[in-house]
């Protein structure tokens, strides 16, 4: 089969590799029909951090059941699955608390030794634990389902989680600091799935601002650091803002997220801070914040995103603007690296 290989910073190839087969009972070969590119995989393309040179690469991706492990009851072959971007058993102590991003059993696609999902077949440890079916199977899933679906294996439960993480509500207020396809897909989770009623995005990218608006942004803050707090202060009375979501990772998104915060008030943050925030915890202290973090548990909100995408939520999809061949993958992460797109979708 084909799939993408990391070369080194910059870099990115397609080459032939072995298909993979079945190692445990509990696996499962998935035919990848869509797949993705993580603003996360950017990290290594961009040198800012190691990964090693001929590792696999992706871990968003969706498809069909190709061949079942003795054990798995949960899909079948011929099934039209999506994949979380980490496996999971489903029932240790931690996935029974439905932070399945903490199983002990689990893994990332796309780590050493595993497939990742920008290839065109991926082996699927505990595959009862991770993947979800698509009702109807195949035959019951059509191409314009396909964004939608895919975005649900890590960017918009990704996001729904940050707002779920700063305790988003019906009818809350919600700040959202980050433009990328993490913090759009947050909008959309607070607005749609939550009910929030107010949604300030802060983005000073104006085709962003404009898809955020679209997936459910009332405001638009384009000014960062200080004066975009300044900005948020001002539309709400100078109180700040009760909830949240933190999706960059970076000390300056930090600073903004604290500082536009209400006393009293809950960030929830799923950034993934490479870059070693130093959180100045006095100020959190002060305005008596709640804090939280963690790697979505992207499994725990699938069954009902996935029944939400066959009934017609196609929002989820919106991120992906721009569609390339698998063997074209290397445009992909420029494309990606260089801003020219939020997200780009791979056809295997
Ligand atoms: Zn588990």
């Amino acid at each position: 089969m084909r799939a993408a290989i990391y070369q080194e910073a910059g870099r990115v190839e397609v080459h032939e590799v072995p298909d993979p087969r079945i190692l445990e009972p509990t696996d499962a070969i998935v035919r990848v029909v869509r797949a993705c590119i993580c603003g996360s995989d950017l990290w290594a393309y961009r040198g800012v951090i190691q990964r090693p040179a001929g590792s696999r690469l992706g871990h968003e991706f969706i498809g069909v059941v190709e061949e079942r492990g003795a054990e798995v009851r949960g899909v079948g072959v011929g099934d039209f699955v999506v994949a979380p971007f980490q496996w999971s058993d489903g029932s240790c102590p931690a996935c029974r608390d439905g932070i399945h991003t903490a199983c002990v059993h689990g893994g990332t696609f796309g780590a050493a030794g595993t497939d990742g999902g920008q290839g065109e077949l991926v082996r699927v440890p505990q595959a009862d634990g991770t993947l979800v079916a698509v009702p109807g199977g195949a035959a019951a899933v059509g191409p314009e389902l396909y964004p939608a679906l895919l975005a649900l294996s890590d960017v918009a439960a990704t996001g729904l989680h940050g707002a779920v993480l700063a305790g988003v509500r019906e009818g809350s207020t919600v700040a959202v600091v980050g433009d990328g396809a993490v913090g759009l897909s947050a909008v959309l989770g607070a607005h749609t799935v939550l009910g929030a009623e107010r949604v300030i995005l802060v983005s000073s990218h104006e085709d962003r601002a404009a898809l955020g608006r679209a997936l459910g942004a009332t405001d638009v803050v384009s000014a960062r650091g200080e004066e975009g707090v300044e900005a948020v202060l001002a539309m709400t009375e100078g109180l700040g803002v009760r909830h949240v979501v933190e999706a960059v990772g970076t000390p300056s998104s930090w600073a903004m997220c604290i500082g536009m915060a209400r006393v009293g008030g809950s960030v929830g943050a799923v950034g993934v801070p490479h870059t070693a925030p130093q959180l100045a915890l006095f100020p959190v202290l002060r305005k008596h914040l709640s804090i939280a973090l963690g790697i979505a548990p992207v499994r725990r909100y699938l069954p009902d995103l996935v029944a939400r995408v066959t009934a017609g939520w196609t929002a989820p999809g919106r991120v992906f603007d721009l569609e390339l061949p698998l063997e074209e993958v290397a445009d992909g992460y420029r494309a990606m690296a260089e801003r020219r797109s939020i997200k780009t979708m791979l056809a295997a």
